[in-house]
């Protein structure tokens, strides 16, 4: 922990920091308020996009930035769940008032993945300003989120794990590896899992993108960026989109249901078979308006999500007193 005690803590227009001189880029600034700790000086806990708005962030950069969110207070708590197939930690990152695992159960809860397929970015990078919001932030609900599911796919630019195998397309509704139907998952799966075994999530977000070379979709996210027209996909039923999709479209974005079925053997229809509410966004990966923009769309989304979560405590609650979350699995990493 860091000296300053979060009651230091305030926030200040873009302009109020310019005024103060804040070592930042205007242009790198997003429209919201800015959560800044004085110490003396004022200190911007900024997402490492931040400093190349258009490129991915990189895995050191991401354990840096981690560390300092962690540092800064004590909302924010990391577990490693395990390592990829090479070897790269993948994190869960608890995000809330100071709860212990049991308390974050019983909370209401939610988690958040990126980067479930390692080339498609614009989730992930939306996941680290958000964490910081709600870091800094007076939020009561836990968020964890696994903001790099796919470490070597990122590291590689890859969409598939580093054995080429699509860790979402390899899920089943039973929860089992379909390669092997023994239960050996893929490593990245096992760490999903352990997430879910250990936080209970009440409701599951998984970002994701789509290629304009896709046809599935409504959108030929081709013509449509070639008209500049901002889009994002969003897809889930009920409620929960219904609300994510409002609040895209009021910010002028184009939001559709996906297009086609959503694959029986992805992780979000494997969610769904325990009964954990679950739910995908896709921002179209060539988008005129770059990563930006999609960052932008995704990070829109999930505070929509948010919202709906902290609005709807008593509905996923009694949602959740039926959900499996894997039952007869163990999670074999600890989180006191
Ligand atoms: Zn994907």
């Amino acid at each position: 922990m860091m000296a300053t005690s979060r009651s230091a803590q305030t926030v200040f227009s873009r302009r109020q920091l310019l005024g103060m001189g804040a070592a930042v880029v205007a242009g790198t600034l997003p429209a919201g308020g800015y959560r800044v700790r004085l110490a003396g000086a004022v200190t911007l806990v900024d997402p490492p996009w931040s400093r190349h708005p258009e490129t991915v962030t990189s895995l050191s950069e991401e354990a840096t930035y981690l560390t300092d969110l962690h540092a800064a207070t004590d909302r924010v708590r990391m577990v490693t769940l395990g390592a990829s197939m090479e070897g790269r930690a993948i994190r869960a990152v608890i995000v809330g008032p100071p709860r212990t695992r049991d308390q974050v159960r019983a909370a209401n809860n939610c988690m958040i993945f990126g980067s479930h397929h390692g080339d498609e970015w614009a989730g992930r990078e939306a996941i680290f300003e958000h964490m910081r919001d709600h870091a800094f932030g007076s939020g009561t609900e836990t968020i964890v989120y696994l903001p790099t599911v796919s470490p070597d796919g990122v590291a590689l630019g890859q969409r598939d794990l580093a054995d080429g195998f699509d860790p979402n397309r390899h899920w089943s509704q039973s929860g089992v590896d379909r390669r092997t139907d023994g239960g050996a998952y893929l490593p990245e799966q096992q760490c999903l899992r352990q997430a879910i075994l250990l936080y209970h999530p009440k409701i599951v977000l998984d970002t994701h993108e789509y290629t304009s070379t896709s046809n599935t979709f409504r959108f030929d996210s081709g013509t449509s960026n070639a008209s500049g027209t901002p889009e994002a996909v969003v897809d889930v039923d009920g409620a929960v989109i219904a609300a994510m999709r409002n609040v895209a479209t009021a910010a002028g974005y184009t939001a559709v249901a996906y297009g086609g079925p959503v694959p029986d053997d992805g992780a979000t229809q494997a969610f769904k078979h325990g009964g954990i509410p679950a739910l995908f966004t896709e921002s179209a990966q060539r988008a005129a308006g770059g990563l930006a923009l999609r960052r932008a769309q995704q990070l829109n989304a999930l505070n929509a999500f948010q919202a709906y979560v902290q609005s709807n405590a008593a509905a996923l609650a009694s949602v959740a007193a039926s959900v499996t979350w894997y039952s007869g699995f163990t999670p074999t990493v600890t989180d006191p």
